[in-house]
């Protein structure tokens, strides 16, 4: 059977930049106790290496309620945070270590700018997930979110005077090219900036292609990971034979009965040794 890889299968430049931050952290010289807001990757062998590091996980809630001292420094993940975290690490004195990728910020900064200038957002993306929220945040916490058809059709455009639509950066292109049209059609004056990572454009229209082309596609990255359920999702609808994996242990070998051709492919959050076991374990299978 032959094995295809992906050519961008795995960590985003923005989680490699953080990853990469964390691990030659000299941790000696941080003030302690450190702490990372929430998970820098969804990915089991992530988070045990930064724990082996020294670094433990706090929720976003258990930081706000944190009290002065408990905490020396702060990272903040790729994905970002709202401006309430950096003004309380000053209140507080907490030091921060900000790996917030470049191009979240960017989406950020369009949210304060928008907002400052009384304009409508909406925010095409997953309720609930931390990006959204930190860039919601940044918008003054006014964005409405949408993460699906339902919540576009529930939409009130009756108190709106200007719009603009911005996206999470790992929103699929089609539900994102979908709800700005809807949108633009109840209110043309509505400024759509898509705001959705060229890394995420290119990993969802390379396995769109590829897909079908393949017996078998396997997709690797959590469930809680954004853009590795929406690889999912466009490989499946491309081909009803694919899987969706965190790790080599859950392949199990009657899929690759009578195939011919595997597609691997891995979400922004999984490092590469992940993928490495998974190929070795196909071959091996
Ligand atoms: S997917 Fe893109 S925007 Fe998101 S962290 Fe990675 S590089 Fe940055």
């Amino acid at each position: 059977m032959k094995i295809h890889l992906s050519q961008f299968a795995g960590f985003c430049d923005g989680v490699r930049r953080a990853y990469e931050i964390i691990s030659t952290l000299d941790i000696s010289k941080a003030k302690k106790p450190i702490y990372i807001l929430g998970s820098l990757a969804h990915n089991a062998d992530v988070v045990k290496k930064i724990e082996e590091k020294g670094i433990a996980k706090i929720s976003l809630e258990d930081f706000l309620q944190s009290k002065e001292g408990e905490i020396g420094t702060i990272i903040v993940t790729a994905h970002g945070s709202g401006p309430e975290i950096f003004e309380m690490a000053k209140e507080k004195g907490i030091e921060v270590i900000d790996t917030t990728c470049p191009k979240v910020i960017k989406v950020q900064r369009l949210a304060k700018v928008f907002s400052a200038r009384n304009c409508s957002i909406i925010l095409i993306g997953d309720k609930g997930h931390k990006e959204v929220e930190g860039i919601n945040s940044w918008g003054k916490g006014k964005s409405r979110i949408v993460s699906t058809q339902k919540d576009l059709e529930n939409l009130d455009f009756s108190n709106d005077k200007k719009i603009v639509v911005l996206s999470q950066t790992t929103q699929s292109e089609e539900f994102f090219e979908k709800a700005g049209n809807f949108i633009k059609n109840k209110f043309p004056d509505t400024q759509i900036i898509s705001t959705i990572c060229y890394t995420t454009y290119d990993r969802q229209g390379e396995i769109s292609k590829l897909a079908e082309k393949n017996d078998i596609v396997i997709v690797i990255g959590s469930k809680e990971s954004a853009n590795s359920t929406r690889l999912f999702e466009i490989a499946k609808e491309k081909n009803p034979k694919t899987y969706f994996i965190e790790n080599s242990s859950q392949l199990e070998k009657e899929w690759f009965f009578g195939m011919e051709k595997a597609l691997v492919t891995a979400g922004a959050s999984t490092p590469s040794w992940v993928i490495e076991e998974v190929i070795k374990e196909i071959e091996r299978l």
